[in-house]
């Protein structure tokens, strides 16, 4: 049987691929094109509108970072809103956090966390049952809208801004959840690869430094994302929470006693500082340069 080679359909310019050994399961749903397929190297693959979100390989860096660096940064975060993330893969790492009382997940698909559990459950299924998880299924857009609960942290785990994922790459979502945020609580969303898609992380720069004080985003290297360091936008009105000291962030770590294999204090720390070319992107987008640590 010919080799069926599954590719990302996002950029104009090139596409990277990856060989599907099996696919498991393929289906437009009433809001994408969902496949998940196996490969070899990188276990299973989840691509939905052409775009690869994770793969059971590296789902470990992206998922630890877009929750370790906002609640890590709070003594002690309670009330969590995910946006997004049906994988569960986030919701797996905040519910890591003891002081956590209640994780809530928004998602718009069913189908993406039916087929987590059934597909990939080493990622989310524990985490779907976690008596601390809500999970809600709806567009976050109207969520962020509709809430009257407050969050000390809201992790935007969205795919790229394009489908039902476009409304939550745009200044009034990040604004209503600037709304459903505690006083000086933390933001982050996905602001893709910026060596190949600056515009994204131009434009969620320059919306967020218009609504927050502070807006910080940090980097980390996520290997099925092909193309440079993945960045991921941070916003708060408390300037001090990406400051936090690398001796802090590891006494905290310890005292939550939570195991990972990408997060570490001095990663946390490093995180912050930009290469030039992204930080150039960002003190041009935001109306002030990005709070810089202070060593
Ligand atoms: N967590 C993955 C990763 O490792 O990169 C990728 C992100 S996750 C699969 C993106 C999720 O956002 C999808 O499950 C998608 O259905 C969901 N989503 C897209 N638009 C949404 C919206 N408007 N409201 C809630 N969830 C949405």
């Amino acid at each position: 049987m010919a080799t069926r080679w599954i590719e990302e359909t996002f950029h104009a310019d090139w596409r990277p691929r990856i060989r599907a050994d099996k696919v498991l399961h393929e289906v437009k749903t009433e809001h994408q094109h969902l496949v998940i397929f196996e490969n070899r190297f990188w276990g299973k693959v989840l691509i939905l509108d052409g775009v690869f979100q994770l793969t059971t390989r590296d789902e470990f860096i992206y998922h630890e970072v877009m929750a370790h660096i906002p609640l890590m940064a709070l003594e002690r975060p309670r009330k969590v809103l995910i946006v997004g993330g049906g994988d569960g893969g986030v919701l797996r790492e905040v519910l890591k956090h003891p002081s956590v009382q209640e994780a809530t997940l928004v998602e718009i698909d069913q189908e993406v966390i039916d087929t987590s559990i059934k597909f990939y459950p080493e990622i989310g299924k524990k985490a779907f049952k976690d008596k601390r998880a809500n999970v809600v299924i709806a567009d976050g857009l109207k969520f962020v809208v509709e809430t009257t609960e407050k969050y000390d942290a809201i992790i935007v785990d969205s795919s790229e801004p394009m489908g039902p994922s476009a409304v939550l790459h745009s200044k009034p979502f990040f604004a209503d959840c600037k709304k459903a945020l505690k006083e000086g609580g933390i933001f982050v969303t996905q602001t893709s690869l910026p060596f190949h898609t600056p515009a994204h992380l131009a434009s969620t720069t320059k919306a967020l430094s218009s609504i927050y004080k502070a807006v910080a985003p940090f980097v980390c290297t996520q290997p099925c994302y092909f193309g440079g360091e993945f960045c991921i936008s941070w916003a708060s009105d408390n300037a001090e929470h990406h400051e936090v000291p690398t001796a802090t962030l590891a006494r905290r770590a310890a005292r939550r006693d939570i195991k990972t294999n990408y997060w570490t204090p001095g990663y946390h720390t490093g995180a912050f500082a930009l290469p030039a070319y992204i930080q150039k992107i960002v003190d041009k987008a935001s109306s002030k340069p990005a709070t810089k640590r202070k060593k």
